[in-house]
């Protein structure tokens, strides 16, 4: 992926957005959030799809060395990043501008739809990700047709995996899109998927933005998890 960043010795990464702070996307700390631009899945119920493509051509733009700047000046008082996406281990310069943000003084939270398990095994043992949060779209039978495109399940087990045993604070969570997810799916995503003892969210759908037309008009009916679990 070209990124023009490259040239000014800064971390090869597409900023798609940034958010200076939030209360609601790091639990316990104030936060942060940088989107990156970019994501090889093409979920139906996303509500960022300006950010799938891998070069941003909207009128929305932030420079990398913007949204750097901004965070060494920590106007904000913030405690936390929050890198998201789009798919933030597309990046190139993840692991470069992950340990930016650490000598800055910040904790890390990377949001994954957790497709590049050898990206998230790295960054946890260089101690770069302070939390993750990773989406699990659907039961396996189901997942190519909440992720918009072929899935590598062994991909997604394997990170389920290393997030589970990673050390560090993580959670899963699944959007609940109603037709495509029903009850039964949520039970089978929470005994089969969700490790013990690890913690659990589904999500609402906010389906104004949906990428496919035909979701925007659906409604979240509520708490459908098999198990306890809060919100975010
Ligand atoms: S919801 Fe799906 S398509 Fe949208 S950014 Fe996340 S993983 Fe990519």
């Amino acid at each position: 992926m070209h990124c023009p960043e490259e040239k000014k010795g800064l971390p090869a990464f597409s900023m798609g957005g940034f958010q200076p702070f939030t209360l609601s996307d790091y639990p316990g700390c104030v936060a942060s959030i940088v989107f990156s631009q970019g994501c090889n899945f093409k979920c139906p119920f996303c509500h960022n799809g300006d950010l799938i493509p891998a070069r941003w051509t909207g009128e929305r733009f932030t420079a990398t060395s913007q949204v750097i700047h901004k965070l060494k000046k920590k106007r904000w008082k913030i405690e936390g990043v929050v890198v998201s996406g789009g798919e933030p281990t597309l990046q190139p310069g993840l692991e470069e501008f992950l340990a930016l943000l650490k000598e800055m003084g910040y904790k890390v939270k990377l949001d994954t739809n957790g497709s590049r398990p050898g990206i998230l095994k790295e960054l946890f043992q260089k101690g770069l990700v302070d939390f993750a949060a990773m989406d699990i779209k659907a039961p396996l039978k189901k997942y190519s047709l909440l992720s918009g495109v072929v899935v590598d399940i062994s991909a997604i087990m394997k990170s389920i995996e290393l997030i589970a045993g990673s050390g560090v604070q993580h959670i899963f969570r699944t959007t609940f899109v109603e037709p495509l997810l029903e009850e039964e799916d949520i039970k089978s995503i929470s005994s089969e998927l969700v490790p013990e003892g690890s913690k659990y969210v589904v999500q609402k759908f906010i389906s104004q933005n949906a990428l496919d037309p035909a979701l925007r008009s659906t409604t979240f009916q509520g708490d459908k998890s098999g198990r306890g679990h809060s919100a975010m």
